[in-house]
């Protein structure tokens, strides 16, 4: 079912988007060579919860059979890693590319944002490779408004990755977002045979392309958890969680006096 929000809801929902996105800033300004994926996980989590807000990925099961429930507070896939990588010990080198993926709620709502990071100097495919992720998200909110259906979303991402001669991948979309860190609809990053549902005021999306450089094919490491692509070419994803209004949508996921 797709949730309605009241205009309180949405206030708590930015709160929760606010936080996100202070976590995101954070670990971004600590990003650095030598810096291990667990530090990172720390210094989000730690702030989320002096915010009072809870770390919605901690503990979500995993959705392979035997798979240990997923330990972080942050998601973190590093270059060819598209997304649910688990923060560890491994240390960050010049020239990766580190994709963070997090979600927090706050007064029972959620938010959910990501964002890929350069580490030192990377190669300018890879500085591409980030750009274009991020517009593909533009892209797709230009079309989240009222009246719009799922699918006008899903088709300017893809557009505008594969113009760019990159690849969406198929296997993971974005995700209606409330009360319940996913929700209805379904939000293919491609084009599909569904069209989805019609877009209104107080719908909240958390719109999230995930870019490859190579084929849009993934495969699942043995952890069960971390998604790679299939070639071992550079992915990358950017997410913000989102509200559909009677005029522009609204970015939710965003610093407290940041635009949009
Ligand atoms: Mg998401």
């Amino acid at each position: 079912m797709i949730t309605i929000k009241s205009r309180s809801e949405l206030e708590s929902m930015a709160r929760a988007g606010e936080i996100v996105a202070t976590a995101l800033k954070l670990v971004e300004e600590a990003v650095r060579p030598g810096v291990t994926t667990l530090e990172l996980n720390r210094i989000a989590e730690d702030y989320i919860i002096r915010q009072k807000a809870v770390p919605l990925f901690k503990g979500v099961p995993c959705p392979i059979n035997g798979g240990p429930d997923f330990p972080g507070t942050i998601c973190a896939s590093v270059n060819d890693e598209v997304i649910h990588g688990i923060p560890g010990l491994r240390e960050l080198k010049d020239g990766d590319i580190i994709s963070v993926d997090m979600g927090a709620s706050f007064d029972g709502y959620c938010a959910d944002a990501a964002r890929t990071f350069a580490v030192g100097n990377i190669s300018e495919s890879a500085r591409r490779l980030i750009e274009v992720t991020e517009q593909c998200f533009y892209e797709g909110m230009k079309h989240a408004v009222k009246g719009n259906r799922i699918v006008d979303i899903s088709r300017a991402i893809q557009r505008h990755a594969e113009s760019n001669g990159f690849s969406v991948v198929r296997d993971y979309v974005g995700h209606g977002i409330g009360r319940e860190l996913w929700e209805a609809p379904q939000i293919p990053n491609y084009v599909t045979r569904e069209r989805g549902p019609r877009l209104e005021p107080g719908m909240t999306l958390a719109i999230e392309p995930m870019i490859n450089q190579g084929v849009y094919n993934v495969k699942i490491l043995r952890d069960k958890w971390t998604v790679v692509t299939a070639d071992g070419k550079l992915s990358a994803h950017y997410e913000n969680t989102i509200a559909v209004t009677g005029g522009e949508p609204v970015i939710m996921t965003k610093l407290r006096g940041e635009g949009t």
